[in-house]
């Protein structure tokens, strides 16, 4: 599995979180990534190039949260 390809409304369906709070924490440890298009590795957001490949081809995780 990649874990680039995490779905947060599939991981909310699994694991359903009540506390706003928590949901929060949650959709910011699972969102606030930068993914390479390259090698799909998981860079922090503060990441210029992939840690991985070297490569720049990186683009913001969706951030398009589903409300229930
Ligand atoms: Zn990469």
């Amino acid at each position: 599995m990649n874990p680039g390809s995490v779905n947060l409304s599939e991981v909310l369906t699994r694991m359903p979180i009540e506390d706003p709070l928590k949901k929060r924490i949650a959709s910011k440890a699972l969102l606030d990534h930068k993914i390479c298009r390259d090698c799909g590795a998981r860079n922090p957001m503060s990441a210029t190039r992939c840690r991985r490949c070297k490569s720049k081809n990186l683009r913001l995780k969706h951030t398009k949260l589903v409300r229930r």
